[in-house]
């Protein structure tokens, strides 16, 4: 079982404390290594240790933790999916949650600048986007020659960086009719709020609405709701407050959905991820927050549970080309198999390649002047993968991840077109819908 994280003890920010942590942990991975190739904090911490006078961590000074922390950009897959010493074992160690704790107190020290912050408020970035869509898309689409050098110099945003687009009318806005459920449906009865999470709401409603499709064509009532972000591009920064407040938020505003028997799919794997572990983790003892964990899943396995469980409608149709499936990291880190391709496989005779390692995108990590190339370093073996495969469609449930995947594969082949989606629109697509 994980260990909570303990963010309002007096300790957690005590810089001796912290860095005796800091030098305990890493002193064990430089004797394991086996988190290597994950990547870029591992290489960096493993450098910096073996250009070391001695070899070894004791000549490494403090102030050179920084680079390997900075290329952390919490995907949790050391913990969930490489390391043998996580808790129980006397080793305790959870790496993911000791890089947020050194960025808590670099936050906490005022060292996270304004343009940094205002980056990872994704609710007033969508409340402005959406009202001047066609002209903030015009600035930041891909290669704007006039905009994108200025958004570099004064928000950061490295210059070849894709970045998520607006709608002007949002997922909620959309969806405030009923869908006529299908009553003759296996799953006829079930109800579930869609949490429309900041990107599905503002930068691409199609996923929330391919979703809802799917859902009434199996009988299944759905009510998109969205009380704000799931806050973690706050988490990012270290600001684990201000996740604290949003998740207390949320949790409360779909608390008496939850009451009614409704449970909650989120659209985007790092949301479902944040609502079932990392605020339970943060508030563990709000009610709220612990019902919501619980009762949520991510759209891909609440999809997979309903046709192993009630089953689906019939009449799937067969794709006529070739599907390459991206996992993301944090449908990884959710411990829940690989949904995304158990959804894709029920469409018949489909042509399916899975692709299961990190994309490199990191959220708004990889957008960052300083961060995009490495992101495309991180990147590179799957999008080398994905080109192979030589299919058009790209899906990952992560819609960052996919862009981040196109972006890589341009840069390997700029003849290859490729087209991303959310794998619910490919499912609905086969459905006819
Ligand atoms: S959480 Fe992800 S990015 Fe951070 S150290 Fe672990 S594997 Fe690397
Ligand atoms: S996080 Fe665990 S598995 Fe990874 S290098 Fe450190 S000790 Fe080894
Ligand atoms: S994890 Fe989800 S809700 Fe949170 S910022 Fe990302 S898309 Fe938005």
């Amino acid at each position: 079982m994980r260990h909570t994280i303990d963010w309002t003890h007096p300790d957690y920010l005590d810089a001796d404390k912290l860095d005796e942590e800091m030098r305990r942990v890493f002193d064990i991975c430089h004797g394991c290594r086996r988190c290597f190739n994950l990547c870029d904090t591992f290489p960096r911490l493993f450098d910096l240790i073996d250009a070391a006078p001695t070899g070894e961590l004791d000549s490494v000074a403090s102030a050179d933790f920084a680079p390997p922390v900075e290329a952390c950009t919490l995907c949790d897959l050391c913990y969930m999916s490489k390391c043998p010493y996580t808790p129980p074992h006397e080793f305790n160690i959870d790496f993911p949650h000791l890089m947020l704790r050194y960025r808590a107190m670099e936050f906490a020290a005022g060292k996270v600048p304004f343009s940094t912050q205002i980056l990872a408020n994704t609710d007033l970035a969508g409340t402005v986007g959406k009202t001047v869509a066609p002209l903030a898309n015009w600035a930041t689409k891909e290669g704007n020659k006039i905009t994108r050098p200025l958004l570099e110099k004064t928000l950061g945003i490295h210059r070849e960086a894709a970045v998520p687009q607006f709608h002007a009318k949002t997922l909620v806005r959309q969806t405030r009719e009923p869908l006529s459920l299908n009553k003759a449906a296996p799953a006829y009865g079930r109800k579930v709020v869609i949490y429309a999470t900041c990107y599905g709401n503002y930068n691409n409603p199609n996923i929330g609405l391919a979703t809802r499709k799917v859902l009434a064509h199996n009988g299944v009532e759905t009510q998109v709701i969205y009380p704000g972000c799931c806050a973690m591009p706050l988490l990012e920064q270290g600001n684990i407050a201000g996740v604290a407040e949003a998740a207390k938020r949320v949790a409360g505003e779909l608390r008496p959905w939850i009451d009614q028997g409704y449970e909650v799919i989120a659209l985007v794997p790092s949301c479902a991820l944040m609502l079932k572990s990392e605020w339970p983790l943060i508030l563990p003892n709000d009610e709220n927050v612990n019902l919501l964990g619980h009762s949520t899943k991510d759209i891909t396995e609440y999809m997979v549970s309903l046709a192993k469980g009630p089953g689906l409608v019939e009449g799937i149709k067969p794709l006529t080309e070739g599907v390459t499936v991206h996992i993301a990291c944090h449908a990884r880190a959710q411990n829940m198999g690989q949904k995304a391709a158990e959804l894709l496989r029920l469409i018949p005779d489909i042509d399916l390649q899975v692709i299961e390692r990190c994309s490199g995108h990191g959220g708004a990590w990889g957008l960052k002047v300083e961060n995009f190339d490495i992101a495309l370093k991180v990147g590179k073996p799957v999008a080398q993968q994905a080109l192979k495969n030589q299919n058009r469609l790209v899906l990952s449930e992560c819609p960052l991840a996919a862009t981040h995947i196109r972006q890589g594969m341009e840069k390997l082949d700029s003849n290859f077109v490729s087209e991303n989606a959310h794998p619910i629109e490919i499912f609905a697509h086969a459905y006819g819908l």
